[in-house]
Protein backbone atom coordinates (compact mmCIF):
# COMPACT_ATOMS: atom_id res chain seq x y z
CA UNK A 1 0.00 0.00 0.00
CA UNK A 2 3.37 2.39 0.91
CA UNK A 3 4.86 1.84 -2.10
CA UNK A 4 0.77 2.79 -4.37
CA UNK A 5 0.60 5.66 -2.70
CA UNK A 6 4.27 7.22 -4.14
CA UNK A 7 3.79 6.58 -7.29
CA UNK A 8 -0.29 7.57 -7.27
CA UNK A 9 -0.99 10.84 -8.90
CA UNK A 10 -2.83 13.07 -6.11
CA UNK A 11 -6.56 13.84 -6.25
CA UNK A 12 -7.78 17.24 -6.41
CA UNK A 13 -8.92 17.10 -2.83
CA UNK A 14 -5.14 16.26 -1.71
CA UNK A 15 -3.94 18.88 -4.12
CA UNK A 16 -5.60 21.39 -2.27
CA UNK A 17 -4.53 20.60 1.36
CA UNK A 18 -1.22 20.11 0.18
CA UNK A 19 -1.13 23.50 -1.19
CA UNK A 20 -3.06 24.94 1.80
CA UNK A 21 0.05 23.34 3.86
CA UNK A 22 2.55 24.52 1.74
CA UNK A 23 1.46 27.59 1.48
CA UNK A 24 0.57 28.00 5.88
CA UNK A 25 -3.21 28.04 5.38
CA UNK A 26 -3.49 25.71 8.00
CA UNK A 27 -3.44 26.25 11.64
CA UNK A 28 -0.57 24.29 13.37
CA UNK A 29 -0.35 22.50 9.75
CA UNK A 30 -2.70 19.90 10.89
CA UNK A 31 -5.52 19.48 8.76
CA UNK A 32 -9.32 18.70 10.73
CA UNK A 33 -11.63 16.70 8.38
CA UNK A 34 -15.40 15.13 9.62
CA UNK A 35 -17.05 12.76 8.84
CA UNK A 36 -21.08 13.37 8.96
CA UNK A 37 -23.65 11.28 9.14
CA UNK A 38 -26.76 11.85 9.42
CA UNK A 39 -28.69 8.91 11.83
CA UNK A 40 -31.62 8.13 10.20
CA UNK A 41 -29.78 4.86 8.46
CA UNK A 42 -27.44 2.47 8.56
CA UNK A 43 -24.17 3.53 6.38
CA UNK A 44 -23.79 2.31 2.96
CA UNK A 45 -21.29 1.66 0.61
CA UNK A 46 -21.04 5.00 -1.10
CA UNK A 47 -20.23 6.38 3.02
CA UNK A 48 -16.99 4.16 2.47
CA UNK A 49 -16.17 6.29 0.33
CA UNK A 50 -16.12 9.77 1.62
CA UNK A 51 -15.20 8.00 5.29
CA UNK A 52 -11.98 6.76 3.44
CA UNK A 53 -11.64 10.07 2.26
CA UNK A 54 -12.11 11.86 5.53
CA UNK A 55 -10.09 9.68 7.54
CA UNK A 56 -7.65 8.76 5.02
CA UNK A 57 -6.75 12.23 4.20
CA UNK A 58 -6.31 12.34 8.05
CA UNK A 59 -4.15 9.76 8.19
CA UNK A 60 -2.27 10.68 5.38
CA UNK A 61 -1.01 14.28 6.38
CA UNK A 62 -1.21 13.94 10.30
CA UNK A 63 -4.08 15.06 11.06
CA UNK A 64 -7.29 14.10 12.79
CA UNK A 65 -11.04 13.25 11.53
CA UNK A 66 -13.85 13.96 13.80
CA UNK A 67 -16.74 11.50 13.47
CA UNK A 68 -19.87 14.21 13.55
CA UNK A 69 -22.93 12.87 13.93
CA UNK A 70 -25.51 15.39 12.38
CA UNK A 71 -28.44 14.75 14.28
CA UNK A 72 -30.83 17.57 13.63
CA UNK A 73 -33.74 15.72 12.43
CA UNK A 74 -35.27 14.42 15.41
CA UNK A 75 -38.01 12.36 14.07
CA UNK A 76 -36.16 10.03 11.92
CA UNK A 77 -32.77 9.64 14.08
CA UNK A 78 -32.26 6.77 16.66
CA UNK A 79 -29.80 5.68 18.71
CA UNK A 80 -29.62 2.07 17.01
CA UNK A 81 -28.66 4.12 13.94
CA UNK A 82 -25.85 5.69 16.11
CA UNK A 83 -24.27 2.67 17.46
CA UNK A 84 -24.69 1.00 14.14
CA UNK A 85 -22.90 4.02 12.48
CA UNK A 86 -20.00 3.50 14.99
CA UNK A 87 -19.00 0.00 14.35
CA UNK A 88 -19.14 -0.11 11.27
CA UNK A 89 -16.26 2.74 10.82
CA UNK A 90 -14.28 0.65 13.71
CA UNK A 91 -14.99 -2.53 10.97
CA UNK A 92 -13.27 -0.19 8.47
CA UNK A 93 -10.82 0.30 10.64
CA UNK A 94 -10.60 4.10 11.27
CA UNK A 95 -11.26 5.63 14.82
CA UNK A 96 -11.96 9.37 15.60
CA UNK A 97 -10.58 8.74 19.21
CA UNK A 98 -12.24 11.53 21.79
CA UNK A 99 -13.96 13.24 18.64
CA UNK A 100 -17.12 12.21 18.13
CA UNK A 101 -19.29 15.53 17.84
CA UNK A 102 -22.91 15.68 17.90
CA UNK A 103 -24.61 18.56 16.02
CA UNK A 104 -27.15 18.92 18.77
CA UNK A 105 -23.87 19.77 21.22
CA UNK A 106 -24.00 22.57 19.16
CA UNK A 107 -27.74 23.80 19.58
CA UNK A 108 -26.95 26.40 22.61
CA UNK A 109 -24.28 28.06 20.73
CA UNK A 110 -26.68 28.01 17.34
CA UNK A 111 -29.43 29.70 19.11
CA UNK A 112 -27.14 32.72 20.28
CA UNK A 113 -25.73 33.11 16.83
CA UNK A 114 -29.56 33.26 15.50
CA UNK A 115 -30.44 35.76 18.41
CA UNK A 116 -27.62 37.78 17.50
CA UNK A 117 -28.83 37.74 13.63
CA UNK A 118 -32.15 38.75 14.86
CA UNK A 119 -30.40 41.41 16.69
CA UNK A 120 -28.01 43.06 13.99
CA UNK A 121 -31.13 43.16 11.50
CA UNK A 122 -29.61 40.17 9.46
CA UNK A 123 -32.85 37.38 10.59
CA UNK A 124 -36.57 37.85 10.88
CA UNK A 125 -39.16 35.16 11.86
CA UNK A 126 -41.46 34.92 8.94
CA UNK A 127 -44.84 33.57 9.03
CA UNK A 128 -45.52 32.26 5.66
CA UNK A 129 -46.78 28.26 4.98
CA UNK A 130 -44.49 26.59 3.46
CA UNK A 131 -46.33 26.60 0.50
CA UNK A 132 -46.10 30.27 0.19
CA UNK A 133 -42.60 30.07 1.35
CA UNK A 134 -42.01 28.30 -2.15
CA UNK A 135 -43.89 30.59 -4.43
CA UNK A 136 -42.25 33.39 -2.94
CA UNK A 137 -39.04 31.42 -3.32
CA UNK A 138 -39.03 32.21 -7.49
CA UNK A 139 -37.17 29.79 -9.35
CA UNK A 140 -34.12 29.45 -11.63
CA UNK A 141 -34.63 32.15 -13.77
CA UNK A 142 -36.88 34.51 -11.87
CA UNK A 143 -35.74 36.15 -8.82
CA UNK A 144 -37.75 35.40 -5.48
CA UNK A 145 -40.36 38.19 -3.78
CA UNK A 146 -39.64 39.63 -0.42
CA UNK A 147 -42.36 38.04 2.33
CA UNK A 148 -44.61 40.19 3.84
CA UNK A 149 -42.57 39.91 6.84
CA UNK A 150 -39.09 40.82 6.13
CA UNK A 151 -39.62 44.07 7.72
CA UNK A 152 -40.68 43.03 11.37
CA UNK A 153 -39.02 45.21 13.54
CA UNK A 154 -36.26 43.77 15.55
CA UNK A 155 -37.98 43.94 18.66
CA UNK A 156 -40.77 41.62 16.94
CA UNK A 157 -38.65 39.48 16.06
CA UNK A 158 -37.11 38.74 19.11
CA UNK A 159 -40.34 38.33 21.28
CA UNK A 160 -41.64 36.20 18.24
CA UNK A 161 -38.02 33.88 18.23
CA UNK A 162 -38.61 33.86 22.03
CA UNK A 163 -42.35 32.68 21.61
CA UNK A 164 -41.09 29.64 18.80
CA UNK A 165 -38.98 28.42 21.46
CA UNK A 166 -41.17 28.05 24.29
CA UNK A 167 -43.65 26.28 21.96
CA UNK A 168 -46.36 28.75 22.20
CA UNK A 169 -46.52 28.04 18.32
CA UNK A 170 -47.65 24.67 16.48
CA UNK A 171 -45.38 23.40 13.74
CA UNK A 172 -45.57 25.16 10.71
CA UNK A 173 -46.97 28.44 12.43
CA UNK A 174 -42.91 30.46 12.26
CA UNK A 175 -39.99 30.08 10.72
CA UNK A 176 -36.80 32.10 11.37
CA UNK A 177 -35.11 32.80 8.04
CA UNK A 178 -31.91 34.60 7.27
CA UNK A 179 -32.13 38.00 5.56
CA UNK A 180 -30.29 37.60 2.86
CA UNK A 181 -31.21 38.38 -0.47
CA UNK A 182 -34.41 37.31 -2.24
CA UNK A 183 -33.08 37.76 -5.92
CA UNK A 184 -30.04 36.23 -5.18
CA UNK A 185 -29.24 34.21 -8.27
CA UNK A 186 -28.50 31.15 -5.85
CA UNK A 187 -31.55 30.00 -4.80
CA UNK A 188 -29.82 28.83 -1.06
CA UNK A 189 -29.13 32.39 -0.30
CA UNK A 190 -32.77 33.69 -0.86
CA UNK A 191 -33.78 33.73 3.13
CA UNK A 192 -32.77 30.23 3.85
CA UNK A 193 -34.68 29.26 6.68
CA UNK A 194 -32.21 28.86 10.06
CA UNK A 195 -35.12 27.12 12.49
CA UNK A 196 -38.06 25.13 11.98
CA UNK A 197 -40.81 24.57 14.94
CA UNK A 198 -40.98 20.58 15.53
CA UNK A 199 -42.97 19.28 18.77
CA UNK A 200 -40.04 15.82 18.93
CA UNK A 201 -38.73 14.31 21.71
CA UNK A 202 -35.06 14.54 21.13
CA UNK A 203 -32.54 11.39 21.08
CA UNK A 204 -30.41 13.26 23.23
CA UNK A 205 -31.59 16.77 24.23
CA UNK A 206 -34.94 15.43 24.90
CA UNK A 207 -37.65 17.81 24.80
CA UNK A 208 -35.76 20.48 25.60
CA UNK A 209 -36.02 21.69 22.18
CA UNK A 210 -38.91 22.32 20.08
CA UNK A 211 -37.04 24.52 17.66
CA UNK A 212 -34.38 22.89 15.48
CA UNK A 213 -31.90 24.58 13.37
CA UNK A 214 -31.87 23.42 9.39
CA UNK A 215 -29.13 21.80 7.99
CA UNK A 216 -27.64 24.79 5.93
CA UNK A 217 -27.08 26.91 9.27
CA UNK A 218 -25.90 23.85 11.73
CA UNK A 219 -23.32 22.25 9.25
CA UNK A 220 -20.99 25.10 8.39
CA UNK A 221 -21.16 26.43 12.22
CA UNK A 222 -20.53 23.08 13.60
CA UNK A 223 -17.68 22.79 11.09
CA UNK A 224 -16.08 25.95 12.47
CA UNK A 225 -16.47 25.46 15.91
CA UNK A 226 -14.96 22.18 15.85
CA UNK A 227 -12.00 23.71 14.05
CA UNK A 228 -12.47 21.97 10.77
CA UNK A 229 -10.07 23.26 7.71
CA UNK A 230 -11.45 20.69 4.84
CA UNK A 231 -15.01 20.12 4.91
CA UNK A 232 -15.55 17.51 2.04
CA UNK A 233 -18.86 16.39 0.59
CA UNK A 234 -20.88 15.21 -2.33
CA UNK A 235 -21.71 17.25 -4.92
CA UNK A 236 -25.08 17.76 -4.66
CA UNK A 237 -23.84 20.31 -1.81
CA UNK A 238 -22.04 22.35 -4.51
CA UNK A 239 -25.26 25.00 -5.27
CA UNK A 240 -25.05 25.01 -1.30
CA UNK A 241 -21.45 26.44 -0.61
CA UNK A 242 -22.48 29.68 -0.88
CA UNK A 243 -24.46 29.31 2.13
CA UNK A 244 -22.04 27.34 3.65
CA UNK A 245 -19.49 30.41 3.24
CA UNK A 246 -22.21 32.90 4.57
CA UNK A 247 -22.54 30.76 7.55
CA UNK A 248 -19.31 30.59 8.12
CA UNK A 249 -18.64 34.37 7.77
CA UNK A 250 -21.24 35.96 10.73
CA UNK A 251 -19.37 37.89 12.81
CA UNK A 252 -18.11 35.47 16.02
CA UNK A 253 -17.20 33.15 14.61
CA UNK A 254 -13.53 32.82 14.76
CA UNK A 255 -12.93 29.99 12.33
CA UNK A 256 -13.09 29.65 8.42
CA UNK A 257 -13.36 25.81 7.61
CA UNK A 258 -13.92 25.66 3.58
CA UNK A 259 -16.04 23.51 1.84
CA UNK A 260 -14.88 21.08 -1.51
CA UNK A 261 -17.65 18.47 -2.92
CA UNK A 262 -16.26 15.36 -4.59
CA UNK A 263 -18.66 12.46 -6.88
CA UNK A 264 -20.72 10.46 -5.08
CA UNK A 265 -20.44 6.55 -5.28
CA UNK A 266 -22.80 4.75 -7.53
CA UNK A 267 -22.58 1.24 -8.28
CA UNK A 268 -24.86 -0.59 -10.83
CA UNK A 269 -27.28 -2.99 -9.75
CA UNK A 270 -27.32 -1.39 -6.18
CA UNK A 271 -29.26 1.19 -4.36
CA UNK A 272 -27.40 3.80 -2.00
CA UNK A 273 -30.58 5.67 -1.00
CA UNK A 274 -31.33 5.69 3.01
CA UNK A 275 -35.18 6.28 2.33
CA UNK A 276 -35.18 3.43 -0.02
CA UNK A 277 -33.04 0.94 1.91
CA UNK A 278 -35.47 1.72 5.09
CA UNK A 279 -38.30 0.74 2.96
CA UNK A 280 -36.91 -2.42 1.92
CA UNK A 281 -36.18 -2.96 5.75
CA UNK A 282 -39.56 -2.03 7.07
CA UNK A 283 -41.48 -3.92 4.62
CA UNK A 284 -39.46 -7.08 5.19
CA UNK A 285 -38.38 -7.17 1.28
CA UNK A 286 -34.87 -8.10 3.37
CA UNK A 287 -34.37 -9.26 6.88
CA UNK A 288 -33.06 -6.56 8.27
CA UNK A 289 -30.41 -3.75 7.81
CA UNK A 290 -27.72 -5.91 7.89
CA UNK A 291 -29.44 -8.94 5.30
CA UNK A 292 -26.35 -9.78 3.20
CA UNK A 293 -27.95 -8.64 0.46
CA UNK A 294 -28.35 -4.86 1.49
CA UNK A 295 -25.22 -2.80 0.37
CA UNK A 296 -24.95 -1.37 3.75
CA UNK A 297 -21.80 -1.92 5.34
CA UNK A 298 -23.10 -4.33 8.03
CA UNK A 299 -24.75 -6.19 5.34
CA UNK A 300 -21.40 -6.70 3.55
CA UNK A 301 -20.13 -7.64 6.49
CA UNK A 302 -22.36 -10.21 7.07
CA UNK A 303 -21.86 -10.87 3.64
CA UNK A 304 -18.51 -12.12 4.28
CA UNK A 305 -16.67 -8.42 2.28
CA UNK A 306 -13.59 -7.87 4.06
CA UNK A 307 -12.50 -4.11 4.88
CA UNK A 308 -9.38 -4.33 2.83
CA UNK A 309 -10.97 -5.40 -0.12
CA UNK A 310 -13.55 -2.03 0.01
CA UNK A 311 -10.72 0.05 1.08
CA UNK A 312 -8.82 -1.01 -2.20
CA UNK A 313 -12.40 -0.79 -4.09
CA UNK A 314 -12.97 3.19 -3.41
CA UNK A 315 -9.28 3.42 -3.99
CA UNK A 316 -9.46 2.17 -7.18
CA UNK A 317 -12.45 4.32 -7.81
CA UNK A 318 -10.60 7.36 -7.01
CA UNK A 319 -11.81 11.03 -6.60
CA UNK A 320 -12.98 12.81 -8.70
CA UNK A 321 -15.69 16.04 -9.69
CA UNK A 322 -17.75 13.97 -12.54
CA UNK A 323 -20.83 11.62 -11.54
CA UNK A 324 -20.23 8.07 -12.91
CA UNK A 325 -21.72 4.44 -12.37
CA UNK A 326 -19.06 2.09 -10.93
CA UNK A 327 -19.39 -1.74 -12.21
CA UNK A 328 -21.16 -4.00 -9.59
CA UNK A 329 -18.06 -6.38 -11.12
CA UNK A 330 -15.02 -3.92 -10.34
CA UNK A 331 -16.56 -4.39 -6.82
CA UNK A 332 -16.65 -7.87 -6.88
CA UNK A 333 -13.16 -8.38 -8.65
CA UNK A 334 -11.66 -6.83 -5.30
CA UNK A 335 -13.44 -8.73 -3.53
CA UNK A 336 -12.60 -11.74 -5.06
CA UNK A 337 -8.79 -10.54 -5.04
CA UNK A 338 -8.69 -10.23 -1.33
CA UNK A 339 -10.34 -13.66 -0.86
CA UNK A 340 -8.08 -15.50 -3.11
CA UNK A 341 -5.05 -14.69 -0.79
CA UNK A 342 -6.82 -15.13 2.22
CA UNK A 343 -9.38 -17.96 2.03
CA UNK A 344 -9.23 -21.16 3.88
CA UNK A 345 -10.66 -23.92 1.35
CA UNK A 346 -12.60 -25.83 2.74
CA UNK A 347 -14.74 -28.73 0.40
CA UNK A 348 -18.59 -28.95 0.57
CA UNK A 349 -21.15 -30.60 -1.33
CA UNK A 350 -24.39 -28.39 -1.63
CA UNK A 351 -25.51 -30.72 -4.14
CA UNK A 352 -25.12 -33.83 -2.92
CA UNK A 353 -25.74 -37.63 -4.18
CA UNK A 354 -23.69 -40.45 -2.29
CA UNK A 355 -21.14 -42.49 -4.16
CA UNK A 356 -20.27 -46.04 -2.14
CA UNK A 357 -16.64 -47.18 -3.44
CA UNK A 358 -17.34 -51.05 -2.93
CA UNK A 359 -14.09 -52.34 -2.62
CA UNK A 360 -13.38 -49.64 0.10
CA UNK A 361 -13.26 -51.45 3.60
CA UNK A 362 -16.27 -50.72 5.33
CA UNK A 363 -14.83 -49.12 8.77
CA UNK A 364 -11.57 -47.92 7.20
CA UNK A 365 -10.79 -44.20 7.84
CA UNK A 366 -8.03 -42.27 6.35
CA UNK A 367 -6.99 -38.91 6.59
CA UNK A 368 -5.80 -37.04 3.85
CA UNK A 369 -3.90 -33.82 4.23
CA UNK A 370 -5.03 -30.21 2.61
CA UNK A 371 -3.30 -27.06 2.22
CA UNK A 372 -5.44 -24.28 3.44
CA UNK A 373 -4.71 -22.30 1.35
CA UNK A 374 -2.96 -22.72 -1.61
CA UNK A 375 -1.64 -19.03 -2.47
CA UNK A 376 0.77 -18.73 0.60
CA UNK A 377 3.61 -20.38 0.57
CA UNK A 378 3.65 -21.04 4.13
CA UNK A 379 0.30 -22.14 4.68
CA UNK A 380 -1.15 -24.60 7.67
CA UNK A 381 -2.95 -27.83 6.60
CA UNK A 382 -5.62 -29.40 8.03
CA UNK A 383 -6.81 -33.04 8.12
CA UNK A 384 -9.58 -34.55 5.90
CA UNK A 385 -11.57 -38.05 6.80
CA UNK A 386 -12.24 -40.37 3.94
CA UNK A 387 -14.76 -43.32 4.00
CA UNK A 388 -15.98 -45.77 1.54
CA UNK A 389 -19.38 -43.50 1.13
CA UNK A 390 -18.39 -40.06 0.08
CA UNK A 391 -20.79 -37.56 -1.21
CA UNK A 392 -19.92 -35.30 -4.65
CA UNK A 393 -21.89 -32.92 -6.35
CA UNK A 394 -25.13 -34.48 -8.37
CA UNK A 395 -23.76 -32.58 -11.25
CA UNK A 396 -20.34 -34.33 -11.44
CA UNK A 397 -21.99 -37.50 -12.25
CA UNK A 398 -24.13 -38.28 -15.68
CA UNK A 399 -25.64 -41.86 -16.01
CA UNK A 400 -25.45 -40.83 -19.94
CA UNK A 401 -22.81 -38.63 -20.38
CA UNK A 402 -23.51 -35.61 -23.13
CA UNK A 403 -20.04 -34.76 -25.31
CA UNK A 404 -17.12 -33.54 -23.93
CA UNK A 405 -18.09 -34.18 -20.05
CA UNK A 406 -15.28 -35.45 -18.18
CA UNK A 407 -16.33 -36.30 -14.71
CA UNK A 408 -17.89 -39.44 -13.11
CA UNK A 409 -20.12 -41.68 -15.79
CA UNK A 410 -20.33 -45.41 -15.85
CA UNK A 411 -16.84 -46.47 -17.03
CA UNK A 412 -14.98 -43.20 -16.54
CA UNK A 413 -12.32 -42.44 -13.76
CA UNK A 414 -11.77 -39.35 -11.82
CA UNK A 415 -10.03 -37.95 -9.37
CA UNK A 416 -11.42 -37.57 -6.04
CA UNK A 417 -9.47 -34.36 -5.01
CA UNK A 418 -6.69 -35.18 -2.60
CA UNK A 419 -7.68 -38.50 -2.35
CA UNK A 420 -8.15 -41.19 -5.07
CA UNK A 421 -9.39 -42.36 -8.50
CA UNK A 422 -12.68 -43.84 -8.56
CA UNK A 423 -14.48 -45.21 -11.71
CA UNK A 424 -18.21 -45.76 -11.65
CA UNK A 425 -19.50 -49.05 -12.19
CA UNK A 426 -23.29 -48.80 -11.66
CA UNK A 427 -26.33 -46.62 -9.99
CA UNK A 428 -29.48 -46.69 -8.19
CA UNK A 429 -32.11 -44.87 -8.75
CA UNK A 430 -35.24 -43.84 -6.72
CA UNK A 431 -39.09 -44.02 -8.01
CA UNK A 432 -38.92 -40.55 -9.96
CA UNK A 433 -35.80 -41.65 -11.59
CA UNK A 434 -33.38 -39.52 -9.72
CA UNK A 435 -30.39 -40.80 -9.06
CA UNK A 436 -29.81 -41.33 -5.65
CA UNK A 437 -26.86 -44.23 -5.20
CA UNK A 438 -23.43 -44.37 -7.28
CA UNK A 439 -21.31 -47.61 -7.15
CA UNK A 440 -17.72 -47.22 -8.02
CA UNK A 441 -14.65 -48.74 -7.70
CA UNK A 442 -11.01 -47.16 -6.79
CA UNK A 443 -7.58 -48.05 -7.21
CA UNK A 444 -5.46 -47.68 -3.93
CA UNK A 445 -2.65 -47.13 -5.98
CA UNK A 446 -3.67 -43.84 -6.38
CA UNK A 447 -3.35 -42.66 -2.95
CA UNK A 448 -3.10 -38.70 -3.07
CA UNK A 449 -4.29 -38.47 -6.60
CA UNK A 450 -1.52 -39.59 -8.65
CA UNK A 451 -0.61 -43.26 -10.22
CA UNK A 452 2.45 -44.87 -10.83
CA UNK A 453 1.78 -45.14 -14.20
CA UNK A 454 1.06 -41.51 -14.10
CA UNK A 455 -2.33 -42.11 -16.32
CA UNK A 456 -4.22 -39.20 -17.02
CA UNK A 457 -8.02 -38.65 -15.68
CA UNK A 458 -9.54 -35.19 -17.31
CA UNK A 459 -12.17 -34.76 -14.28
CA UNK A 460 -11.81 -34.05 -10.17
CA UNK A 461 -14.12 -33.88 -7.78
CA UNK A 462 -14.59 -32.36 -4.81
CA UNK A 463 -16.30 -35.09 -2.06
CA UNK A 464 -16.95 -34.84 1.53
CA UNK A 465 -17.68 -38.27 3.78
CA UNK A 466 -20.58 -39.04 4.14
CA UNK A 467 -19.74 -40.63 7.99
CA UNK A 468 -17.33 -37.54 9.17
CA UNK A 469 -19.05 -33.92 8.27
CA UNK A 470 -20.75 -31.53 9.07
CA UNK A 471 -24.47 -31.32 7.59
CA UNK A 472 -25.11 -27.21 7.29
CA UNK A 473 -27.20 -24.28 5.88
CA UNK A 474 -26.14 -22.56 3.12
CA UNK A 475 -27.44 -19.66 1.76
CA UNK A 476 -26.69 -18.55 -1.71
CA UNK A 477 -27.07 -15.01 -2.25
CA UNK A 478 -26.95 -13.14 -4.95
CA UNK A 479 -27.76 -9.63 -5.96
CA UNK A 480 -30.83 -7.65 -4.41
CA UNK A 481 -31.40 -6.18 -8.06
CA UNK A 482 -31.33 -8.04 -11.66
CA UNK A 483 -31.62 -4.77 -13.28
CA UNK A 484 -28.22 -2.43 -13.74
CA UNK A 485 -30.57 0.53 -12.66
CA UNK A 486 -33.19 -0.65 -10.54
CA UNK A 487 -36.38 1.01 -11.28
CA UNK A 488 -35.66 2.11 -14.20
CA UNK A 489 -37.92 0.11 -16.94
CA UNK A 490 -41.11 0.27 -14.47
CA UNK A 491 -40.48 3.40 -12.45
CA UNK A 492 -40.79 1.41 -9.70
CA UNK A 493 -37.57 -0.20 -8.05
CA UNK A 494 -39.12 -3.42 -6.67
CA UNK A 495 -40.16 -4.54 -9.50
CA UNK A 496 -36.69 -5.36 -10.29
CA UNK A 497 -36.03 -7.32 -7.05
CA UNK A 498 -34.32 -10.51 -8.16
CA UNK A 499 -36.82 -13.16 -7.17
CA UNK A 500 -33.43 -15.59 -6.62
CA UNK A 501 -31.16 -13.35 -4.67
CA UNK A 502 -31.43 -15.96 -1.70
CA UNK A 503 -31.61 -19.78 -2.07
CA UNK A 504 -31.43 -21.72 0.76
CA UNK A 505 -29.71 -25.10 1.01
CA UNK A 506 -30.62 -26.74 3.75
CA UNK A 507 -28.57 -30.40 3.79
CA UNK A 508 -25.49 -29.23 2.55
CA UNK A 509 -22.48 -31.40 3.31
CA UNK A 510 -18.86 -29.80 4.50
CA UNK A 511 -16.15 -31.80 5.66
CA UNK A 512 -15.14 -31.75 9.22
CA UNK A 513 -12.75 -29.06 9.66
CA UNK A 514 -15.67 -26.92 9.44
CA UNK A 515 -16.81 -26.94 12.99
CA UNK A 516 -13.50 -25.06 13.59
CA UNK A 517 -14.65 -22.13 11.44
CA UNK A 518 -15.80 -18.93 13.37
CA UNK A 519 -17.43 -15.84 12.45
CA UNK A 520 -15.49 -13.19 10.55
CA UNK A 521 -13.43 -16.11 9.15
CA UNK A 522 -12.83 -15.80 5.25
CA UNK A 523 -13.55 -19.39 3.64
CA UNK A 524 -13.73 -20.99 -0.10
CA UNK A 525 -15.74 -24.00 -0.63
CA UNK A 526 -13.79 -25.47 -2.97
CA UNK A 527 -15.23 -25.03 -6.88
CA UNK A 528 -18.38 -23.41 -5.11
CA UNK A 529 -17.47 -19.90 -4.11
CA UNK A 530 -16.21 -18.00 -1.12
CA UNK A 531 -18.03 -18.13 1.90
CA UNK A 532 -18.19 -17.13 5.73
CA UNK A 533 -19.98 -18.12 8.72
CA UNK A 534 -23.79 -16.00 9.71
CA UNK A 535 -23.14 -13.95 12.36
CA UNK A 536 -26.68 -14.34 13.63
CA UNK A 537 -27.93 -17.67 12.98
CA UNK A 538 -25.48 -20.09 12.73
CA UNK A 539 -25.06 -22.08 16.04
CA UNK A 540 -22.86 -24.82 17.00
CA UNK A 541 -25.39 -27.53 16.25
CA UNK A 542 -26.58 -25.41 13.22
CA UNK A 543 -24.33 -23.77 11.42
CA UNK A 544 -25.29 -21.53 8.35
CA UNK A 545 -22.84 -20.13 6.10
CA UNK A 546 -23.17 -17.27 3.78
CA UNK A 547 -21.96 -17.21 0.16
CA UNK A 548 -19.88 -14.43 0.14
CA UNK A 549 -19.13 -14.32 -3.90
CA UNK A 550 -18.92 -16.69 -6.33
CA UNK A 551 -15.68 -17.34 -7.76
CA UNK A 552 -14.54 -16.43 -11.12
CA UNK A 553 -17.25 -16.36 -13.51
CA UNK A 554 -14.64 -18.87 -15.87
CA UNK A 555 -16.44 -21.57 -13.97
CA UNK A 556 -20.13 -20.58 -15.27
CA UNK A 557 -18.51 -20.26 -18.54
CA UNK A 558 -16.77 -23.57 -18.34
CA UNK A 559 -20.31 -25.01 -17.31
CA UNK A 560 -22.24 -22.89 -20.14
CA UNK A 561 -19.50 -24.42 -23.15
CA UNK A 562 -20.42 -27.76 -21.83
CA UNK A 563 -24.33 -27.11 -21.89
CA UNK A 564 -25.54 -28.04 -18.35
P1 LIG B 1 -29.24 9.71 1.89
O1 LIG B 1 -29.25 10.85 0.93
O2 LIG B 1 -29.42 8.38 1.28
O3 LIG B 1 -30.09 9.93 3.11
P2 LIG B 1 -26.92 10.95 2.78
O4 LIG B 1 -25.94 11.11 1.74
O5 LIG B 1 -27.73 12.15 3.07
O6 LIG B 1 -27.79 9.70 2.46
P3 LIG B 1 -25.50 11.25 5.21
O7 LIG B 1 -25.63 10.50 6.45
O8 LIG B 1 -25.90 12.67 5.24
O9 LIG B 1 -26.31 10.45 4.14
O10 LIG B 1 -24.04 11.11 4.61
C1 LIG B 1 -22.87 11.31 5.36
C2 LIG B 1 -21.75 11.67 4.45
O11 LIG B 1 -21.55 10.64 3.50
C3 LIG B 1 -22.04 12.93 3.67
O12 LIG B 1 -20.88 13.75 3.70
C4 LIG B 1 -22.33 12.46 2.29
O13 LIG B 1 -21.92 13.39 1.35
C5 LIG B 1 -21.51 11.17 2.19
N1 LIG B 1 -22.13 10.23 1.25
C6 LIG B 1 -23.40 9.77 1.26
N2 LIG B 1 -23.63 8.96 0.21
C7 LIG B 1 -22.47 8.88 -0.48
C8 LIG B 1 -22.07 8.20 -1.67
N3 LIG B 1 -22.90 7.44 -2.36
N4 LIG B 1 -20.78 8.35 -2.08
C9 LIG B 1 -19.93 9.09 -1.38
N5 LIG B 1 -20.25 9.77 -0.26
C10 LIG B 1 -21.50 9.67 0.20
MG1 LIG C 1 -27.49 13.89 4.07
Amino acid sequence: MEENKEIKPLNFIEKIIEDDLKNKRVPDDRIVTRFPPEPNGYLHIGHIKSICINFGLAEKYGGVCHLRLDDTNPEKEEDEYIQAIKSDIRWLGFDWGKNEYYASDYYDRLYEIALRLIKEGKAYVDSLSAEDMKKYRGTLTEPGINSPDRDRSIEENLRLFQEMKEGKHPEGSYTLRAKIDMASPNINLRDPALYRIKYATHPRTGDKWCIYPMYDFTHPISDAIEGITHSICTLEFEDHRPAYDWATEIDGIEHTPHQYEFARLNINYLLMSKRKLLYLVKNNYVSGWDDPRMPTISGIRRRGYSPESMKDFVQRVGVAKVEGVVDYALMEFCVREDLNKRAKRLMAVLDPVKVIIDNYPEEKIEYFEAVDNPEDENSSTHKMPFTREIYIEREDFMEVPVKGYHRLYIGNEIRLKGAYYIKATSCEKDENGKVSVIHATYDPESRGGETADKRKVKGTSHWVSAKYNIKAEVRQYDKLFKAENPGMSTGNYLDDINPESLIVISDAYIEKEAENAKVGDYLQFVRNGYYCVDSKDSKEDHMVFNRTCTLKDSWAKQKAKMGL
